[in-house]
């Protein structure tokens, strides 16, 4: 390694909090970061003493975040990587990722590591509900399965070995656009940079928006169980009123359940009580559960909702609020838009859509104006996604009603081809 490369490995920092971040902390991080280039502007909170810059900076440290980081180190480019939680940790998520993620992965050269940590094959899909039952063969290039809790910091570690900077427990508070780059508050840092994307996931609940039918209204669950009755290689999904439960076997003896359910149906229960209930009410889920024993603590994530779409920064977000996201910002994976989670897509998407804003980013070093590779992100993040996630917005009624799934799925097994291109709709190219 050179002694750049190694200067950059070593700016990981662990340990703390996002939400406990502070000034000591902050300086703690200083000593590691490159010489400040910049002056405090003037007015600026007199926290801030110095400030940093790079070439690219990279906001969350999720599928997108690192795709896009790795996918910029590789090439050279100086980048830097600002997660908000610590690593490793559990999130909600089903832990299964569909086939063209392979080809990612494999372009961002971390698909050996991943197989090594143990992710496993997974060639097809099963949906059930009300007792019946149809498989969806996912083809010659199967998908994969791995926990979150291995896969995030295998990603991590692996933009930091390309060269990223990466600086975890670093919650970036402020984004705005200043003359020909961005400036951004990162932890108790202030920070520079040329180009910026943003990949901090889903935004919080909009305090102020309409609720529609399908907004704010489904909250996620996750667990790992051991003892589970369910072969290696299927990712099985159980429908039920109001919601649906993923299941796939990860790393070891462990199987992930994941289920997306409306508050409705949750009504204040707590997990383990809501999943015993389910369990009773789906026989077919219950089966797989008998002999199980819940080997982490349930993870819940809240307010997830479908249906807007956010390719490029926007100055203000949906409630007013000021330098929310910069125009200009190239925001990749859930924070430009969430697909439906039934079609088990939205990592390979986060990891794709980080690879190419990863792509724009570096034309931006390369002198091209903000402006023209915002147009030119957008129209490659249309071409690639709107597609899928529309019609996976529209199976969404099936996901929550088994009296409009139940009858559908007899049919799908009878046609295959109707299963297999609806399976084809909802992916990207292979
Ligand atoms: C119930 C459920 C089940 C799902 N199942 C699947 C599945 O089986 N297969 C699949 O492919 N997808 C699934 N998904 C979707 C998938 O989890 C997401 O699409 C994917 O994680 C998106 O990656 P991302 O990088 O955009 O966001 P994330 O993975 O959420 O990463 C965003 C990161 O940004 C960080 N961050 C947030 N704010 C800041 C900030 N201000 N500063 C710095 N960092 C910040 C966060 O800590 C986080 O690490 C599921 C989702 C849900 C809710």
């Amino acid at each position: 390694m050179g002694d750049e490369k190694k200067r950059r490995a070593s700016h990981v920092s662990t340990g703390f909090r996002a939400d406990s971040f502070t000034f000591s902390t902050g300086r703690l991080q200083n000593q590691f970061c490159s010489k400040p280039r910049f002056r405090l502007a003037r007015g600026a909170s007199k926290r801030f003493v110095t400030q940093f810059s790079c070439e690219v900076a990279v906001l969350g440290g999720g599928l997108a975040g690192t795709g896009a980081a790795l996918s910029l180190a590789r090439s050279g480019v100086d980048v830097a990587l600002f997660e908000a939680g610590t690593l490793p940790r559990h999130r909600v998520c089903g832990e299964f990722l569909s086939p063209e993620s392979r080809q990612t992965l494999a372009r961002l050269g971390v698909l050996p590591r991943i197989e090594a940590a143990g992710a496993r094959a997974v060639n097809s899909a099963r949906f059930c509900c009300d007792g019946k039952s149809a498989r969806f063969d996912l083809g010659a290039a199967a998908g994969l399965s791995i926990s979150r809790f291995a896969l995030d910091p295998l990603l991590v570690g692996a933009a930091q070995n390309a060269g990223a900077r990466v600086f975890l427990a670093s919650k970036t508070r402020t984004l705005e656009r200043v003359g020909d780059g961005f400036e951004f508050e990162s932890g108790a840092q202030k920070w520079r940079a040329k180009a910026v994307i943003v990949a901090a996931g889903r935004a919080k609940s909009p305090k102020s928006a309409r609720k529609t039918e399908d907004e704010a209204r489904f909250c996620g669950l996750k667990a790992h169980f051991s003892g589970v009755d369910l072969e290696a290689g299927e990712v099985e999904m159980h429908l039920f009123r109001g919601g649906y439960c993923g299941l796939v076997r990860v790393e070891g003896e462990a199987t992930n359940a994941c289920l997306m359910t409306d508050y409705a149906r949750l009504n204040g229960q707590a997990p383990d009580a809501f999943w015993a209930q389910l369990c009773r009410e789906n026989p077919a889920l219950g089966a797989r559960f008998r002999r199980a024993t819940r080997i982490c603590e349930w993870q819940s994530t809240g307010n997830v909702s479908f249906g807007r779409f956010r390719p490029i920064g926007e100055s203000g977000d949906e409630n007013g609020a000021p330098n929310a996201v910069a125009r200009g910002a190239l925001c990749a994976g859930d924070a430009a838009g969430y697909i439906h989670p039934l079609t088990g897509d939205g990592m390979a998407m986060a990891l794709r859509a980080g690879e190419l804003a990863g792509a724009v980013a570096r034309q931006i070093r390369g002198g091209l104006e903000i402006e023209e590779a915002a147009r030119l992100y957008r129209a490659a993040w249309r071409r690639e996604f709107a597609a899928r996630l529309q019609l996976a917005a529209r199976l969404h009624p099936f996901a929550l009603r088994p009296r409009l799934a139940r009858p559908i799925l007899p049919f799908l097994r009878h046609f295959p081809a109707l299963s297999n291109a609806l399976v084809r709709g909802t992916r990207g190219a292979l």
